[in-house]
């Protein structure tokens, strides 16, 4: 057995305004770089009071607004990267990355091939970075992916929807102002939280769990119960506990895997660009033989939000199509190997997929 040695994110702060003290955090970066400092930020926030206008900019700092209406490609992130090359003459002391996963993910990625040649696609795997990125700080504004605390940055590429995983993907800092989510539509929080109680269901059922995975996993299911399924939250205190949930979620995973909805769901996205959220939610409202009470407690929490899912997704769907969702599912071997155990292969047919796929 050879155990993992992973990195954490090395700095973090928590608290409510803490958004506000981001420019003395990364001050000393600066005083050590002349070079300028990109954020990266969700568009959402353009002409935000609370965001744009507590970022002091100096010298050639530069904001580039990103949307997030479809997740991140490798192209997208080969352009900005091109883009920032061509913008700025020298390296950058860091990007900023202030946004949901979306915008999270693809300040990750660009911190990365920064400082690595070729095209963004060549990293999407496991271990594939050689050169450390430049100095990234991660500021989510939406609770649940856990993507402000992994390993990994999810990416579709020509071929597949893979993360980059790599020791060098971790943000170097991560700022946790649970006021920065106080905008969020019910829906999307509803989706982007059920990210966060599906990885802790995922980990916690797999046969990778061990006790370090479940300490975190628990956690994050707690929080989620609490914040989902009960009343007694102000509105604060349930920001603040599923940001935490968030965070636990994400550590959680990072020991363990995930498992069968997620590896539906990186299908769905990838034929369909269903995003990840809303995706995790379809897909899991079909695996009762799976994950019998995680999916009933699901119902429930849907139910109690007034929450309705799309249906009939998959009806319009031809057989290659089919065929290529069931494909970009099957190839996750570890969310496999993680939900069912070594033998998954006998028991995972395309012929169940394909019946799973067109249930939703
Ligand atoms: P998102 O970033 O896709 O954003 C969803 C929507 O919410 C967007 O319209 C965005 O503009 C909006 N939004 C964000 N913050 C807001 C705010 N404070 N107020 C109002 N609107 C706001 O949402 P997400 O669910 O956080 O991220 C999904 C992405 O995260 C996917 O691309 C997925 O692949 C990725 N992901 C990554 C990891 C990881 O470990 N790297 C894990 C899970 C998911
Ligand atoms: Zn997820």
């Amino acid at each position: 057995m050879k155990y993992k040695n992973f990195p954490m994110v090395p700095r973090v702060i928590f608290g409510r305004g803490s958004f506000n003290q981001m420019n003395e955090i990364i001050a000393p970066k600066r005083l050590l770089n002349q070079a300028p400092f990109i954020f990266i930020i969700d568009d959402f926030f353009i002409g935000s009071q609370k965001i744009i206008s507590n970022i002091n900019l100096y010298g050639s700092d530069e904001i580039i607004y990103v949307s997030a209406q479809e997740e991140p490609k490798t192209t997208q992130i080969d352009e900005l990267v091109k883009y920032i090359k061509t913008s700025v003459s020298e390296q950058p002391a860091g990007i900023i990355g202030i946004g949901g996963g979306t915008v999270i993910d693809i300040s990750k990625a660009v911190a990365i091939m920064l400082t690595n040649n070729g095209k963004t696609c060549d990293y999407q795997g496991w271990d594939l970075v050689n050169n450390p990125a430049i100095y990234h700080v991660g500021i989510p504004t939406i609770s649940g992916t856990g993507a402000e605390v992994s390993r990994t940055t999810v990416l579709t590429g020509p071929e597949r929807k893979l993360g980059i995983n790599s020791d060098f993907t971790p943000f170097d800092q991560v700022i946790l102002d649970p006021e920065l989510t106080s905008s969020v539509p019910k829906n999307q929080w509803f989706f982007t939280g059920m990210d966060c109680f599906i990885h802790s269901i995922e980990s916690l059922n797999g046969t990778y769990l061990n006790a370090f995975s479940q300490s975190y996993g628990e956690k994050a299911l707690d929080l989620c119960k609490q914040v989902f399924n009960e009343d007694y939250l102000t509105e604060q205190e349930s920001q603040d506990k599923l940001m935490m949930a968030s965070w636990h979620g994400g550590m959680s995973i990072a020991y363990s895997q995930v498992g069968i909805a997620h590896a539906l769901s990186y299908g769905l996205s990838y034929v369909l660009g269903t995003k990840h959220g809303i995706g995790n939610c379809i897909v899991f409202d079909h695996l009762e033989d799976y994950y019998p009470e995680g999916v009933t407690l699901f119902k429930e929490m849907k139910e109690k939000h007034g929450i309705i899912l799309p249906k009939g997704v998959c009806s319009s769907l031809k057989d290659v199509e089919f065929d290529t969702m069931i494909r970009v599912a099957m190839s996750l071997e570890p969310l496999w190997e993680n939900a069912i155990g070594k033998q998954w292969k006998s028991l995972i047919t395309p012929q169940l997929l394909r019946g799973l796929y067109e249930k939703m």
